[in-house]
């Protein structure tokens, strides 16, 4: 089930388990969402295209995800004995170079292989924030280690004592902004050392273009921003000037930890939310 196909991965020999990228239908015509906190990353996902998008490539992830889906604890237990072969310790794997923890249920049963298999090494980079500061945080297994990776619909639950991804338009902008440090060198310094890590954005042209000079973090918060004048309209259109104005406050950023909660399905099979 792990395997070392991402070529940026396999050259620091590291494994990999993925899931379909953000929302789908499975062969069985099930739906799903398995990047339930996911937002403006969408639209730059390069999980979403290119070898990602391949047909067997695709089955590959869809057969992953319904093993997770069908029966959890099975698929918990072979994913343990697979870890228990000697390739294993001492090694790295990194949990989703696409797709994301779209459940509770999910979380904790990584949770469970990951403790029962401590001379791994486990590291991911998630936006579920919620789900980590729930079941992770408060006691995390030594041999896990993750990172925040911001253009999600939770980046205001960050806070200044987290450790932040953010995807740069390109390594020149990551070399002249204090305090951010690229991962170009190895993945796995994602976790380790400086914790502003910045990634330069894969070169796809398409979605280097959608992207522009922005990093993704200032596109979600472009993203919330148009939201809530959205939002705002549609109360002050329906006489409810004071909630309009309420629901038009700035979503706190990185540095200004905020409390909004935009209530995400932690449902692998429930469609992809829709942007109001
Ligand atoms: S969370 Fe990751 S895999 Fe999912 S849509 Fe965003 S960038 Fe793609």
């Amino acid at each position: 089930m792990l395997l070392r196909q991402n070529s940026r991965l396999r050259v620091h020999g590291i494994w990999q388990w993925s899931l379909p990228a953000w929302a789908g239908r499975l062969p069985d015509g099930r739906s799903y969402n398995t990047c339930p906190s996911a937002g403006a990353c969408r639209h730059i996902c390069y999980a979403l295209v290119g070898r990602f998008r391949m047909p067997a490539v695709l089955a590959a992830h869809q057969r992953n995800l319904q093993l997770t889906l069908d029966d959890l604890d099975g698929w918990a237990h072979q994913m343990r004995d697979e870890l228990t072969a000697q390739r294993f310790h001492g090694a790295a794997v990194r949990i989703h170079d696409s797709g994301d923890f779209y459940s509770s249920a999910y979380l904790c049963a990584w949770l469970s292989i990951i403790r029962a298999t401590p001379s791994t090494r486990f590291y991911c980079y998630t936006k579920e924030i919620l789900l980590f500061r729930e079941h992770v945080e408060p006691d995390p297994p030594p041999n896990l280690s993750w990172i925040y990776s911001l253009g999600g619909i939770h980046d205001h639950r960050l806070t200044p004592n987290d450790r932040v991804a953010d995807v740069f338009p390109n390594e020149e902008y990551i070399a002249t902004t204090p305090e951010w440090t690229s991962q170009s060198r190895c993945d796995l310094d994602a976790v380790s050392g400086r914790p502003r890590i910045g990634v330069p954005a894969n070169n796809i042209p398409h979605l280097r273009a959608r992207q522009g000079q922005r990093r993704l973090g200032e596109m979600q918060r472009e993203e919330d921003a148009a939201r809530r004048r959205r939002r705002a309209r549609r109360l002050t259109s329906g006489g409810c000037t004071r909630s309009a104005e309420q629901s038009s406050r700035p979503t706190a950023a990185l540095d200004s930890p905020g409390a909004l909660d935009n209530g995400a399905s932690t449902d692998a099979t429930t469609p992809a939310p829709k942007r109001s």
